[in-house]
């Protein structure tokens, strides 16, 4: 029997028990932000034991070093045919680059046509295939990692019904789909579906650069059991996640410095 789990899939991190919560954030700013409140019967943490990311974690689970730092995301679009497709790709690759600052490049989009039959449930894609035999083998070397793009709706494999998006964090690979967002037919219609695929994007985006579920405030990087959820959790980073970010970027900083001195 197929499950219905229409969950924001983390393949490096989701099930892993943590010892205790990610230092917290002193700042001032952390004050604007709403604190999450008891999970409720049916909603992600409800059903997931996730206790939080420490530095340490954090700093074993990112692939970010000083070797790429600096280097360009990839988003690699799958079966994408439409010109508003396109646009809205567009728009999120903008997005990353400007909330994130690193360079993010559009590949061209393939055709799952060219897929053999057994990527294929009904009209549904293995996102696990995808990840293992089409996105992994066009990662660059040096490249911050790649996504795949999609309106086909994906799973990652028996027992699941369909996922929103799936990160592997050290392998610097992700996918997301926009097949559940609604249509983009009017501009509100476009604009709600843009929303939900930049929350998505963001969130598998910040997986793969080390980060696991947030459980302390409303961030982009709550965990979502529905699109209900997802839905009412913000596009934005919270504070301690933020501070994760910096730490690492800080250290990378003070690696190649060290690096150059060696040299
Ligand atoms: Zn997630
Ligand atoms: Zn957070």
């Amino acid at each position: 029997m197929i499950l219905l789990l229409p969950v924001l899939y983390f393949t490096a991190g989701c099930s892993n028990h943590r010892n205790q919560p990610a230092e917290s954030s002193t700042t001032q700013l952390a004050e604007l932000y709403d604190t999450l409140s008891t999970p409720q019967p049916g909603e992600w943490l409800y059903e997931q034991q996730e206790l939080g990311q420490t530095l340490e974690e954090f700093r074993e689970d990112t692939p970010i070093d000083s070797n790429n730092a600096e280097a360009t995301f990839y988003i690699l679009p799958i079966d994408i045919i439409h010109e508003e497709e396109f646009s809205l790709i567009a728009d999120v690759a903008t997005y990353l680059t400007t909330i994130f600052g690193y360079e993010v490049t559009v590949l061209p989009s393939i055709n799952a046509q060219l897929f053999p039959t057994h990527y294929f449930r009904d009209e549904q894609l293995n996102s696990q295939l995808l990840l293992d035999e089409i996105i992994r083998p066009l990662l660059e070397k040096d490249a911050l990692g790649i996504m795949g793009l999609t309106q086909r709706d994906i799973y990652p494999g028996d027992g699941w019904n369909f996922v929103f998006g799936q990160a592997n964090t050290k392998e610097k690979i992700g996918i997301t789909s926009f097949a559940r967002y609604g249509d983009y037919d009017t501009d509100s219609a476009r604009q709600l579906v843009l929303n939900r695929l930049i929350k998505t994007t963001t969130h598998e985006f910040l997986h793969m650069l080390g980060l696991q579920h947030c459980i302390q405030y409303a961030c982009v990087l709550n965990g979502s059991n529905s699109l209900d959820e997802s839905d009412k959790k913000p596009s934005i980073i919270c504070p301690e996640c933020k501070e994760l970010i910096s730490k690492i970027t800080l250290a990378s900083f003070l690696r190649l410095r060290s690096l150059s001195f060696v040299a």
